[in-house]
């Protein structure tokens, strides 16, 4: 067999223009992705893993398709302040005064534990992680560049004029004059949307992090770092930028008009701009200070394994709200492992032997492709992995094909086992091991006819909190549950 040619045009929905597109690359066989990262004053909630999950997803898309992928995810460790418009405090300095910690060592810490987010989730490696204080020097460069036209100084630093570029706000659909949901306004400000690409330290104050500039010692805009980054590494124009969609209503449209500035035309710097939507909770708002934080490692902690939230995500469409329930993680981690019985189960079938008919193979991969090619319908694709593991057609095939189709949706089915995706509450206080002996015993208990010492076991594995669970249909000798 060979790889399924990729035939079909890649559509993707462009929240520019509110319209699917056909993806046409800047540089010939090239991809060339940016997304704008995490700021690390705190760890990353599950909703934000889910940005990150759909830029992996399309990244992989484009790979499938037989780009060449240059993906950038950057690290915002300054500049971006409690209110993502203009006001409020930057939120590395906030949590490093309530912390009483330095800066850098915060952005480290965190920046770590995204990372450890971004492994578990079987996340590809980007090209690059653009740190943002890596570039400061580049970004007073781009300020200075469009100061003269763009820009004007208050008090409080050097401040983009929206109305100096064409149909500013247009990503937004916002009425620029009304300036959607900005709070705290900057006193001398023209407009309400106008946004600080530098911030002044004000006087007599220091702030751990600063630069000197030509408007005065202080710090770059949020806004500002993602325009440099992405050009600085992709290039003017590169092909897709994404986010999250509260990007679509402030952060984008600024960098927009930062690029439209720069490059003294109306390009907005990449040629399709691509928005997941939220993960919720029923309460509605996630949120990393109400309720119940919920990481990553809380739902490991639980005993998820973390593909489970992959897969979850992976069933709704990246432009749907999702939310998330511990029944749905709990089903999607059913789901994972009803698949990877299944690829054990083919595997084991060793029907080697059957001819498998090309033109099988090829209308299977055909489809697939239309699919992921349909603004990446993961949830039928899902399903269309499903059927070719259950395919009665040669073993060599069947794997080959899980492979492909594996890749883009990044649930490494061929090396899970069933044990990997056991629920292990971290809160336990009886391992596995343990567990496994027990029940060795109580098979020996049993084959002897002493039903005694088999109930006496059974009653002692549920007091720890096992359910011994024979005869269970996806093949489960126990179940440890403790949440
Ligand atoms: P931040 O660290 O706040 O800059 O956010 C990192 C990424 O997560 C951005 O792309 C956000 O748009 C995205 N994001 C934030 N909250 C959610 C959520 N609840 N669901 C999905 N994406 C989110
Ligand atoms: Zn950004």
């Amino acid at each position: 067999m060979t790889d399924a040619p990729a035939s079909q045009p890649l559509m993707l929905f462009n929240s520019l223009t509110r319209q699917l597109e056909e993806f046409q690359p800047v540089h010939p066989g090239e991809a060339r992705v940016y997304s704008c990262g995490p700021t690390v004053y705190n760890y990353p909630h599950i909703g934000n893993m889910r940005a990150y999950v759909f830029a992996d997803t399309l990244g992989r898309t484009l790979s499938f398709k037989g780009y060449k992928l240059t993906h950038v995810i950057n690290i915002t460790d300054v500049g971006h302040l409690t209110d993502d418009a203009d006001a409020g405090e930057d939120k590395m300095e906030k949590m490093a005064a309530e912390k009483a910690q330095s800066i850098w060592d915060i952005a480290r810490h965190y920046t770590e534990a995204y990372w450890a987010d971004v492994k578990a989730l079987n996340i590809r490696q980007p090209a690059h992680w653009s740190i943002a204080t890596d570039y400061v020097p580049q970004m007073i460069e781009f300020a200075k560049a469009i100061a003269d036209k763009h820009c004007y100084e208050l008090e409080g630093g050097l401040y983009f004029d929206t109305s100096t570029v064409a149909d500013y706000g247009a990503l937004a659909r916002a009425k620029t004059d009304e300036g959607e949901g900005r709070i705290e306004e900057v006193e001398g400000k023209r407009h309400a949307a106008d946004f600080a690409i530098w911030r002044k330290t004000p006087a007599g104050e220091t702030r751990q992090m600063e630069w000197d500039s030509p408007w005065g010692r202080g710090a770059p805009g949020w806004h500002l770092e993602c325009s440099v980054m992405s050009e600085a590494l992709l290039g003017f124009p590169f092909d897709i930028h994404t986010g999250g969609i509260d990007h679509r209503e402030i952060h984008h449209p600024n960098e927009i008009a930062q690029n439209q500035a720069h490059s003294c035309s109306d390009a907005s710097g990449a040629r399709i701009w691509m928005h997941n939507n939220f993960l919720i909770e029923r309460s509605g708002k996630m949120s990393k200070s109400a309720g119940e934080f919920l990481r990553l490692q809380l739902l490991i902690d639980k005993g998820y394994h973390p593909l489970a939230y992959r897969l979850m995500c992976l069933q709704a469409h990246y432009r749907s709200e999702l939310e998330f329930s511990w029944e749905g993680l709990g089903a999607a981690l059913t789901r994972l492992k009803r698949m990877v019985m299944a690829v054990e189960r083919a595997k084991s079938k060793n029907n080697a032997a059957i001819l498998t008919v090309p033109a099988a193979v090829e209308s299977r991969m055909a489809n697939f492709d239309q699919t992921i090619s349909d603004d990446l319908n993961t949830s039928v694709a899902l399903a269309q992995l499903e059927g070719t593991i259950d395919a009665s057609m040669g073993l060599g095939d069947v794997l080959t094909m899980i492979e492909i189709m594996d890749a883009v949706l990044g649930l490494q089915l061929l090396t899970l086992s069933r044990t990997d995706l056991r629920i292990r509450p971290k809160a336990a206080t009886i391992t596995e091991a343990e567990i496994e002996a027990a029940l060795t015993r109580r098979k020996e208990a049993r084959a002897a006819k002493d039903f005694a010492t088999s109930d006496k076991l059974r009653d002692e594995l549920t007091a720890a909190g096992v359910e011994v669970m024979d005869g269970d249909p996806l093949g489960w000798d126990w179940r440890l549950d403790v949440n």
